[in-house]
């Protein structure tokens, strides 16, 4: 049976792309049929797309921040008014459930809102008489073109992240969304061109290697943005560092949650059950560790265990499941793969979703696994160096708060953390101490607000600027200092000049 090819989205509306180009099949995990299909741009498609991004830059950058505000408040409107149909677009092709797709369609909803602010956050400073008869004003202007390059595990929330914010700051935005789950991004352009962005400002490409590397090294491309695995971050850093672009690389994690013995147990498996098995721990803020405190690793594991035996696994679409499929078959096992490592290294499988119930009788061709726990997981085993990403959570003992921080900082990620405790000293020295970049406490997913950045540490960042809030701006824009000296008025009489070979200084 054909199935619908996903278009880009050029020049402000659908393109198949040149005939004859290849294409990559798009399944729906829930059942593993192919959904659809989209194409995978070639290095011409790449050009052609771009030119037309630099030629819609040069306008949008002159046009006033009321008309970029209010487009963007007008894009706002139109995500509200359609949440559940992007959501339907996600579910089907990532296999989240229903709820979680709205959810992350929220978060990304929550960074237009920032962007609708641009007026406020492009306002520069001014300095009156910084010399004799000297002032200088400081101000901020788009780099042009930017790229974007996205994972697919957030389809619509993480270009949220990137493109609201450059657009609002005057660039052109070139999106590469995943080829895995790619119809929400351009759901997304499409409703930005009905609210009013001209044609070029915002396009889609869909491909895969060749479109990325054609982007990194393209020279009308001045910063981009990444959000991925870590080997690809490495490379996206390297590659367009090195053709002289701005650079943020955002890649894979291991996240840790710290349970002390005073913390309130069940709010602590709470937030571990719902952080290392929403979405199909297929997050990049998933706690995929436990480091419980010996005194009460036995109850908490109890707590733990009892709570992930009551999720229900289940198609994306069906009412009242916990955990949807995850995203390819490829991926399904190589997770499961990941659970018969922990066995064969002796960790201790305390609930096996190897052989899950599917609920509603999605299973047959699905990608689906279930919830699995381990316990007295040791830091040598696969299953805690790997990011598996996965419903898979691994509980490691420990004695003391500073071995547990030791051991946060010996991993080499560092994207998100949290600690769970009554202890405020307790709280407050691990919040010095700890080398992550976002920390929760008694909070699992410390995601930030749009209004402040997100990103982590070590290898889970390449490049130094966070995404969204005031490093977003900062890094979709570039300063420039101006210093003005106009002397005094004719009228009043000509301003003294002379020549003077020394260095500026304020003598
Ligand atoms: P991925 O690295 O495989 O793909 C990300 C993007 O890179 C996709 O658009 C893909 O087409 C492209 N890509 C893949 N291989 C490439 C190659 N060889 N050369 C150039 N481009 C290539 O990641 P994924 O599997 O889509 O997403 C899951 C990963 O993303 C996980 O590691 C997860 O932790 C990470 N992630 C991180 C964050 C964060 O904020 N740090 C957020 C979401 C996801």
């Amino acid at each position: 049976m054909a199935v619908d090819l996903v278009p880009h989205w050029h020049r402000g509306s659908a393109w198949a792309g040149a005939a004859g180009g290849r294409v990559a099949d798009v399944f729906d995990p829930a059942t593993g049929a192919v959904a659809r299909q989209v194409p995978l741009a070639s290095t011409d498609e790449v050009d052609e797309v771009v030119a037309a991004a630099v030629a819609a830059a040069s306008e949008w950058r002159s046009s006033s921040l009321t008309k970029r505000a209010k487009t963007m408040f007008a894009f706002r409107e139109l995500i509200v008014r359609h949440t559940d149909d992007i959501a339907a677009l996600i579910t089907v092709e990532h296999g989240k459930v229903l709820d979680d797709a709205r959810g992350e369609v929220a978060r990304g909803l929550e960074v237009v809102e920032f962007a609708c602010g641009i007026p406020h956050l492009l306002k520069g400073s001014h300095s009156e008489s910084v010399s004799t008869g000297t002032d200088s004003h400081s101000v901020r202007q788009p780099v042009g073109v930017a790229a974007g390059i996205t994972p697919f595990n957030f389809p619509a929330m993480v270009p949220l992240w990137m493109f609201p914010i450059a657009i609002a700051c005057g660039n052109a935005f070139v999106l590469k969304p995943s080829e895995r789950d790619p119809s929400a991004s351009v759901r997304l352009a499409e409703l930005f061109t009905e609210a009013g962005l001209p044609d070029g400002v915002l396009s889609v490409l869909h491909g895969d290697r060749e479109a990325v590397d054609a982007l990194l090294t393209h020279p009308s491309v001045g910063a981009v943005s990444f959000v991925g695995s870590t080997p690809i971050a490495r490379h996206v850093f390297e590659t367009a560092a090195s053709a002289g672009k701005r650079v943020q690389a955002l890649g894979g994690a291991k996240n840790h949650m710290v349970v002390l013995a005073d913390a309130d147990l069940d709010a602590a498996a709470d937030g571990a059950v719902s952080a290392g098995y929403g979405s199909a721990g297929e997050r990049c803020m998933a706690i995929s560790v436990v480091v419980a405190a010996d005194a009460i690793a036995d109850e908490l594991v109890a707590k733990i265990a009892e709570r992930t035996r009551t999720l229900r696994v289940g198609a994306g679409t069906e009412a009242g499941s916990d955990l949807g499929p995850l995203i390819t078959a490829a991926h399904r096992d190589r997770v499961a793969g990941y659970v018969d490592a922990g066995v064969a290294a002796g960790a201790e499988l305390v609930v096996d979703g190897r052989d899950p119930e599917v609920a509603g009788g999605a299973a047959g061709g699905g990608f689906f696994l279930g919830p699995c726990l381990f316990d007295r997981v040791d830091p040598s085993m696969s299953i805690y160096t790997d990011e598996i990403f996965g419903p898979v959570l691994c509980v490691v003992r420990t004695s003391s708060l500073a071995d547990a921080v030791s051991l946060i900082n010996a991993n080499p990620y560092g994207n998100g953390v949290a600690l769970f405790t009554r202890d405020g000293a307790a709280a407050r020295w691990f919040e010095a101490e700890v080398e992550v970049g976002m920390v929760g406490i008694n909070v699992p997913i410390p995601g930030p607000m749009a209004f402040y950045s997100f990103g982590g540490w070590g290898e889970s960042l390449f490049g130094d600027t966070h995404v969204h809030g005031p490093e977003g701006v900062n890094f979709y824009t570039r300063g420039k200092v101006v210093t003005t000296r106009w002397g005094v008025p004719a009228e009043l009489g000509a301003a003294p000049s002379s020549l003077d070979l020394h260095f500026p200084t304020n003598r």
